[in-house]
């Protein structure tokens, strides 16, 4: 858990994005999407845990429609605050592109191991209990994928 790897990607005198988490009071933890028209347009995925934003980027649009599964690739933790960012990266910054937030709002964790996570979601587009679960990686493969999708809900 550590913004090592975020910091070091990032040449904050350029990019807009926040250096530091901006200090909180006490509330739920944070869920949110951003849209990032990156080269590659995509959904970043950001759940707080231990201080930090975990985070995944979503090639495709994520669902609200139960067992619809989205590759998810784990990407550096992200400082807290960093949800509410939304503006251009310039170019020839890491992650050039414009980012809006997608959907936000809070989350509960119900189970997590090191290769599953179970969430309850309040966002405005998902709602609900979803699940996080890695991939085994192929050789030669980063081990940094999951699948990212909604339990079917218990009647
Ligand atoms: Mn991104």
């Amino acid at each position: 858990m550590s913004l090592t790897e975020y910091r070091k990607k990032r040449n904050f005198g350029v990019t807009p994005e926040p250096a530091e988490a901006r200090s909180r009071g006490r509330r739920a933890a944070v869920y949110a999407v951003q849209k990032h028209a990156a080269s590659h347009l995509h959904y970043d995925l950001r759940l707080e845990a231990a201080g930090v934003l975990k985070s995944w980027a979503i090639p495709k649009e994520p669902t609200p429609a139960e067992g619809v599964k989205r590759l998810a690739v784990e990407t550096e933790d992200h400082p807290l605050g960093y949800e509410k960012f939304k503006g251009t990266i310039p170019e020839g910054e890491y992650g050039a592109g414009r980012v809006e937030v997608w959907d936000k709002g809070s989350y509960t964790l119900m189970e997590r191991t090191a290769w599953k996570w179970v969430v309850a979601i309040r966002g405005r587009r998902l709602r609900g209990r979803f699940a996080l679960i890695k991939l085994k990686p192929k050789p030669g493969e980063k081990d940094k994928n999951w699948l990212f999708f909604r339990l079917k809900e218990e009647s």
